[in-house]
């Protein structure tokens, strides 16, 4: 079955489909936007994001939060787009809303407070001189995002980007396009005398272009890493600058006196919730010898009750892109080939599109089921000898983006999590993290570069502008022809000495 996206141009401006990732069955035509298009849009976004910057704060901040009461309002609409679109289940989808819900909450009301003009210290050297520091909108931002969150990891930029004073043309992935347009139109109805505000652009990855080229003044990809450098490469042409946020190859690691059930229980739901289409999802899983036969017991009970498909009983929906699959089939077979052993499923459980649980352990760490992201439902659950041995292979991958540690004392885990080369770490808990709006999200290496959410996340769609006001002559002016050498080297002297004394 092929159910990627299709481009028709029959008659008119070309036009894709929106496909059924279950059934392959078309949901929707959409049109391709071209370069033409793309320019058009940031044109009409710009000339909104001028009158949006130039709104208070609060004005800012009641329209956001009119915007978050009109997505609640819609929110099973919306919920049942996602669901289509990606053939998610209807909870998962409704989850996804609520988080999202919650980041444009904390984005609208953190805005003002953090990015308002404010006082530094302005040094021995220029006491005469008030100094303050204001973080101002970029203006338009590109914003290009994945399928698999089609609300809640777009909105991590375009929340904070419109919060942040700027105005936002959204190219959602070719895979869920209606959500994109779902979220602008809720916008417009929400504030409608900011329509063009929030622009969408729908097409592949040459609509993607469009905008990384379109004098756009920040991208902010959400995707994979090979796009990401794509992207890049764009971007250099006019040093427009990104934010990436990329797969993932996220570790866990349970120590001996980690409750086994807590532990197990998240690793299933990390690993195989959204058919393990999730960036920060369990892909690798590190467990203490002592207990590691145990909690590979624990996890293939729990994993093996799960139920792929599509209804109201289903655990998790199909894999969304078909490509995928096939990158799941190689992986276990690979594993296979070198030595892991099947503790659930194995090369049988992948079909398209439904791909049944698939547990392994004793996979080699060369295997791709340990080195690439599988983006399937399958976890690897390895031993270790200690604790160190699994921080150490934790942070033998090219990715970084988010990871678990399950320990039986909070302080060790927490320790445990410092020495994890992670964007974002939960102890006890897996994507923790995702549903706290003040913490920053995003990784580093092969995950990509930048932070979305929390302050972090406002400034990345700012730039900080610096400005000082002399409020009286300097007894001795440094930046004169007029002041006699003398004094200068004296008062040189007097400062030199001050730095030689603190
Ligand atoms: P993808 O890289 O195939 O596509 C991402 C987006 O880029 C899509 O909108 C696509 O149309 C667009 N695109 C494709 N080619 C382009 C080009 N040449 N120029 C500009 N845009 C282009 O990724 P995907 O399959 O949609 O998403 C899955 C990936 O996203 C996974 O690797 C996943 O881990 C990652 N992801 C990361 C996060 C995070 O926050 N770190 C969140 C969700 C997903």
């Amino acid at each position: 079955m092929t159910h990627t996206p299709a481009t028709s141009r029959e008659a008119g401006p070309a036009t894709f489909s929106s496909l059924d990732p279950a059934t392959g069955k078309v949901l929707a035509d959409h049109p391709v936007h071209g370069p033409a298009d793309v320019a058009d849009a940031v044109g009409r976004t710009r000339r909104a994001a001028e009158r949006w910057a130039a709104l208070p704060a609060a004005g800012r901040r009641s329209r956001l939060l009119a915007w978050k009461r009109e997505l609640a309002g819609r929110l099973d609409s919306v919920a049942s787009t996602v669901a289509a679109e990606t053939g998610k289940p209807r909870t998962d989808a409704e989850l996804e809303l609520l988080l999202t819900l919650g980041h444009l909450d904390w984005a609208a009301r953190h805005a003002g407070r953090l990015l308002r003009r404010r006082r530094v210290g302005s040094g021995w050297l220029a006491a005469n001189q008030a100094a303050t520091v204001v973080h101002r909108p970029l203006g338009v931002i590109g914003v290009i995002g994945p399928w698999n969150y089609p609300v809640y990891t777009p909105m991590g930029s375009i929340g904070y980007a419109l919060a942040a004073g700027n105005g936002v043309v959204f190219k959602p992935s070719e895979y869920t396009p209606a959500t994109g347009v779902a979220l602008a139109e809720a916008f417009d109805a929400a504030v409608p005398e900011f329509t063009g505000l929030l622009t969408v652009v729908t097409g592949a990855g040459p609509t993607g272009e469009a905008l990384a080229r379109a004098g756009v003044d920040k991208v902010a990809f959400t995707g994979s890493p090979g796009t990401a450098r794509k992207v890049m490469a764009v971007c250099a042409e006019s040093l427009t600058p990104m934010l990436a946020e990329c797969g993932g190859k996220d570790a866990v690691i349970v120590t001996a006196d980690a409750d086994l059930d807590t532990a197990a229980d998240a690793i299933v739901w990390g690993a195989m919730g959204n058919a393990g289409q999730t960036c920060a999802g369990v892909e690798r899983v590190y467990a203490v010898r002592e207990i590691h036969d145990d909690l590979c017991r624990r996890v293939v009970e729990r994993a093996g009750q799960l139920r792929p498909g599509t209804g109201t009983d289903a655990s998790y929906g199909p894999m969304t892109m078909p490509s995928q699959t096939q990158v799941v089939a190689r992986h276990v077979a690979e594993a296979v080939a070198a030595g892991a052993v099947t503790a659930l499923g194995g090369g049988d459980s992948v079909a398209d599109p439904f791909v049944a649980p698939v547990v392994l352990t004793g996979v080699p760490e060369d295997s791709p089921a340990m080195t690439e992201e599988t983006f399937g439902p399958v976890v690897v659950v390895n031993a270790v000898a200690d604790a160190q041995q699994a921080v150490d292979l934790a942070n033998a991958s090219r990715y970084a983006l988010g990871a678990a540690v399950f320990c039986g004392s909070r302080r060790t885990g927490a320790r445990l999590a410092a020495r994890l080369r992670a964007g974002a770490v939960s102890v006890n808990s897996v994507l923790g993290f995702a549903a706290v709006p003040a913490l920053p999200f995003g990784g580093s290496g092969d995950s990509g570069f930048g932070r979305v959410h929390g302050a972090a996340g406002l400034l990345a769609f700012t730039a900080p502008q610096s400005v000082t006001v002399r409020r009286f002559a300097p007894p001795v002016d440094l930046t004169s022809f007029a002041t006699p050498a003398a004094r200068k080297a004296r008062a040189a002297a007097l400062v030199r000495g001050l730095h030689r004394r603190r």
